[in-house]
């Protein structure tokens, strides 16, 4: 199902580093997004593949890697991986999804 079929609309992911605990499951699942820094913590990525290291900072979930990023939310040991709505900031996966 695709983010329009649920409804979704576009959606934006951030990471709460003070709750990463450097594991890299999110990397593995969705490396186009996620990746550690040298600080052993996760960080989203922007479009064009730069790391944002500013804490709490979003990027875009692309369509495809939807289900990848779904997965490293729901999987995360942290749980601190936060995916929401970009146009009113609900939280649809994540530890404070509905
Ligand atoms: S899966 Fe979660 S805890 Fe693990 S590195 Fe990624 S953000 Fe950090």
């Amino acid at each position: 199902m695709t983010v329009q079929e649920e409804g979704l609309g576009e959606l934006e992911v951030w990471i709460d580093q003070d709750l990463c605990t450097g594991d890299g499951i999110c990397a593995q699942y969705a490396p186009e997004v996620f990746e550690l820094d040298i600080d052993g913590l996760a960080y989203v990525k922007s479009a064009d593949d730069e790391l944002l290291q500013e804490q709490g900072a979003t990027t875009r979930v692309p369509l495809p890697l939807l289900n990848d990023v779904r997965e490293s939310a729901k999987d995360c040991p942290g749980d601190c991986i936060h995916v929401r709505r970009v146009s009113d900031k609900v939280e649809v996966y994540g530890p404070d999804a509905e």
